[in-house]
């Protein structure tokens, strides 16, 4: 269903959130993944018992909150969603602990970004299902013990390296999410398309798809921003010149990039002779933090085949010199 709200970010939230799948049926993609889960939670299941910790790696947007929303709904049990960032203090982390019910699903969302000791906290509530907390101070100091419902843990990072190894070795589960293919992605806007009840004819699907990065959320928007279009300029029907026009007022090309991806790229040409370049000179260069270069752009420039990461540094492809219109260097 349509939220109506005058604030724009909160309708385009509401509107995302109608957009996810609450069965696994409906998940579309992540086939590894979703195989693993589907045998590790009808085990759990079989002996009662909550599901092993799962933690899920990846690029934002690839559907990790979306498949935790799954998980619980098919475990049947309550999801309680928070982020790294948001737990400031131990003391939150227990608050959160303590108010889980038996089997519950707690997802933490950029679980890389947790302090130290919240850290810590989550060590035997992991492993043990409990708290162990710290009363008074100094030579009178001592520990107690408080039980915890038995819960599932589902993180997502968006790079299973930037964990501090004691937590990574808490997960029983580690899942990699890849970037989606354009026929899966082609599926994704076609379901969402259904839900919006929108038309879409099958050539601008294929350019919807092709556009959007690998990356289902970027799909979706971009379905949504077309949809605006079409209302506005066109006959409510979605057809290519309709697409076209609204990628192209959006300043995303025919394979995705918007003027990020090619600013980035035409720095490295034309400031480094193509690379290789390390990627803090890059992001010192271009203005943007080095970890978002490196979880956001990055991967699907790679994957899309204009730039390789190499020993020394970032490099990019002849691909990327004919995409910009930039004449290559002589060999030599
Ligand atoms: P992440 O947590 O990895 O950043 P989300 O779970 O928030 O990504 O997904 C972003 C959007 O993409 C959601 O609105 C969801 O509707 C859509 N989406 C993601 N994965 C899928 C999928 N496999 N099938 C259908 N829709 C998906």
């Amino acid at each position: 269903e349509r939220v109506t709200s005058v604030n724009q970010n909160q309708d385009e939230e509401a509107g995302e959130f109608t957009l996810r799948p609450k069965k696994l049926e409906d998940y579309i993609g992540q086939k590894t993944a979703t195989d693993n889960l589907k045998i590790f939670i009808e085990a759990a299941q079989l002996r009662k018992e909550p599901l092993d910790h799962v933690l899920f790696y990846g690029p934002p947007g690839l559907g990790k909150t979306t498949l935790a929303g799954i998980i619980a709904n098919e475990l049947g049990v309550d999801l309680r969603i928070t982020s790294g960032p948001a737990i400031d203090r131990a003391g939150d982390l227990a608050a959160i602990l303590t108010n889980l019910n038996e089997n519950d699903v707690l997802f933490i969302d950029e679980i890389h970004r947790l302090n130290r000791s919240v850290e810590e906290v989550l060590y035997s509530a992991m492993e043990d299902y409990a708290l162990d907390i710290i009363i008074g101070k100094g030579p009178s100091a001592r520990s107690i013990r408080l039980d915890l419902a038995k819960f599932t843990l589902i993180g997502a990072t968006t790079r299973a390296g930037s964990l501090s190894a004691p937590l990574r070795d808490r997960f029983g589960v580690i899942s990699k999410f890849e970037l989606y293919t354009i026929d899966e992605l082609k599926k994704i806007i076609k379901r969402s398309a259904g839900l919006l009840d929108i038309q879409v004819d099958e050539v601008s699907l294929e350019a919807m798809a092709r556009r959007s990065r690998g990356t289902p959320r970027v799909a979706n928007r971009m379905l949504k921003r077309v949809r605006d279009f079409s209302q506005v300029k066109g006959s409510g029907v979605i057809d290519l010149a309709i697409t076209n026009a609204t990628l192209k007022s959006l300043g995303v090309d025919e394979y995705g990039l918007e003027s990020l991806d090619r600013e980035l790229l035409r720095l490295i040409i034309q400031r480094f002779k193509g690379g290789p370049v390390g990627i803090d000179t890059i992001a010192a260069s271009i203005g943007e933090d080095r970890v978002t270069i490196e979880d956001v752009y990055e991967p699907y420039l790679i994957q899309a085949g204009f730039l390789h990461r190499t020993q020394k540094g970032r490099m990019v492809s002849e691909q990327a010199y004919k995409h910009l219109g930039i004449q290559l260097p002589e060999q030599g």
